[in-house]
């Protein structure tokens, strides 16, 4: 028998006992909070935790993607994600969706293309860090750089799949071949290699320099770029840690997706907040900490995550997010909003009339008056 002594047990103080019967060690050691919750978490929260490790891995010539939505995690109905890899030079198709698309280039480089409504072209390169957005219905593509891309694409709609996408290929398979000859001008030989079905994603040559492969649109290009340097963007600095919030007032192309990249040194913690707009969904890029969840009514559930974990926080919900590792934790907040928004609940007693929260709380005036007045958002 296993030495039970050195397994994480269900057991805190007197509560609680040993597990001997049939388990999942590695996932107890990654949820220790599930296994031996907080004394104050109580009740039935939904479950706020998918991790992209469980999604089906679709595997591609030139690639591979798996998703994340309202079908892997129920309680996520605003936003979706997919985590996409593409080989160096190969392709995510022409295509377009119901949904507008917002991108986090988490390794290397690729070259992100789009044309809007009026014919005005969009042709840039991003890399690690960047952001993309593109509206919905737009058509667009991707091709990887020289070393290849992984990215996060997160749309506007929980119910979102990669696997429901506009693609060219798919539409010139299943449209008559006299429509599309007349529709072009071609002859019946220049239709002969087209593809009989959808290429999704494919391999391909790593494409020349930007500048030669830009295309002069006669109406110009976009008026708003669909890239945002989030990566050169200055951070704001905390005692903690530090923030980009990435929405509408300093990328004006995403206009319904707002987002934050939030780094918190060992031990700190993300300010007990709320946000008064929507859900939140995040992505969890580097490291490892718990989130505990207040849902009202006495519930409160506390989550664990790490790398490649999606994390969801229902509108209106109280939360707070703790480094639980001893590396630097980086994760995504995203938000189907044009603009970041977050209560502090700090910043709100600061503001009060003493005495209200002194009352209520049963804290001495002084506790309460000393409260800086300012929004934290990460302490040590
Ligand atoms: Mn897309
Ligand atoms: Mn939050």
């Amino acid at each position: 028998m296993t030495n039970t002594e050195s397994l994480p047990q269900p057991k805190r103080g007197r509560k609680g006992g040993t597990d001997t019967g049939p388990r999942n060690v590695e996932l107890d050691r990654q949820n220790p909070d599930l296994l031996v919750p907080p004394e104050t978490d109580h009740g039935t929260v939904p479950n706020l935790k998918f991790s992209m490790s469980w999604a089906a891995t679709r595997l591609e010539e030139g690639g591979w993607t798996r998703e994340v939505t309202q079908r892997e995690l129920p309680v996520a109905t605003e936003l979706a994600g997919v985590d996409m890899k593409l080989n160096p030079g190969a392709y995510r198709e022409l295509h377009w969706h119901k949904q507008s698309e917002w991108a986090y280039v988490l390794e290397g480089s690729c070259r992100i293309g789009a044309v809007d409504q009026e014919g005005r072209n969009f042709l840039d390169d991003v890399q690690q860090g960047d952001l993309w957005f593109f509206p919905r219905g737009v058509p667009h593509h991707i091709q990887a750089l020289d070393d290849g891309v992984e990215f996060l694409l997160v749309f506007d709609d929980g119910m979102f799949s990669e696997n429901s996408t506009f693609m060219i290929s798919d539409y010139f398979a299943h449209t008559p071949r006299s429509v599309i000859a007349k529709n072009f001008g071609w002859s019946a030989e220049q239709l002969d290699a087209l593809p009989d079905k959808e290429k999704y994603i494919f391999p391909g040559q790593v494409p020349p320099p930007l500048d030669s492969d830009h295309v002069l649109s006669p109406t110009g290009d976009v008026p708003r770029t669909f890239k945002h340097s989030l990566h050169a963007q200055e951070p704001e600095h905390f005692d903690g840690g530090t923030a980009k919030v990435a929405d509408s007032r300093n990328f004006a192309a995403s206009d319904t997706i707002s987002a934050a990249l939030v780094e918190m040194e060992p031990g700190a913690l993300r300010e007990l907040h709320w946000h008064p707009t929507d859900d939140e969904w995040q992505y969890w890029i580097r490291g490892k900490g718990r989130m505990g969840v207040f849902a009202s009514s006495g519930l409160n559930r506390t989550f664990d995550y790490q790398a490649g974990d999606v994390g969801y926080v229902p509108f209106a919900y109280g939360h707070y997010i703790e480094n639980t590792g001893d590396e630097p934790l980086v994760f995504l907040e995203m938000f189907r909003n044009p603009r970041f928004e977050d209560i502090s609940l700090s910043q709100w007693m600061a503001n009060t009339p003493p005495q209200v929260a002194a009352d209520t709380l049963n804290l001495p005036r002084s506790t309460v008056e000393a409260i800086p007045k300012g929004k934290p958002r990460i302490m040590r």
